[in-house]
C-alpha cells in the first residue's frame, strides 16, 4: 500500500498556498444572471417575465401593481 495514486486524495490544506488557493477559487464564483431594461418604466428586470415595477409586458399592462399611477 505504499504506491500512492495523488490524483485521489483532497488537496492538503497546508501544502496550497494563499495565492494558489484563491487561484483555484476563481472559477467558483456564480454567474450573474442576465438582466434587460424594461421598455415601459426602464427598471432592470429579468427577460421574459413581467416588470414587478409597473406590471407591463410585450407593451401591455397584464398585472395590477401597488403604486400604479
Ligand atoms: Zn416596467
Amino acid at each position: 500500500m505504499l504506491k500512492l495514486d495523488i490524483q485521489l486524495f483532497a488537496v492538503p490544506f497546508h501544502r496550497v498556498s494563499k495565492t494558489r488557493k484563491k487561484l483555484r477559487r476563481s472559477h467558483n464564483a456564480m454567474e450573474m444572471p442576465g438582466m434587460t431594461k424594461c421598455p415601459n418604466c426602464g427598471e432592470v428586470i429579468k427577460p421574459h417575465r413581467v416588470c414587478t415595477k409597473c406590471g407591463f409586458y410585450k407593451g401591455k399592462e397584464v398585472m395590477e401593481t401597488k403604486d400604479a399611477e
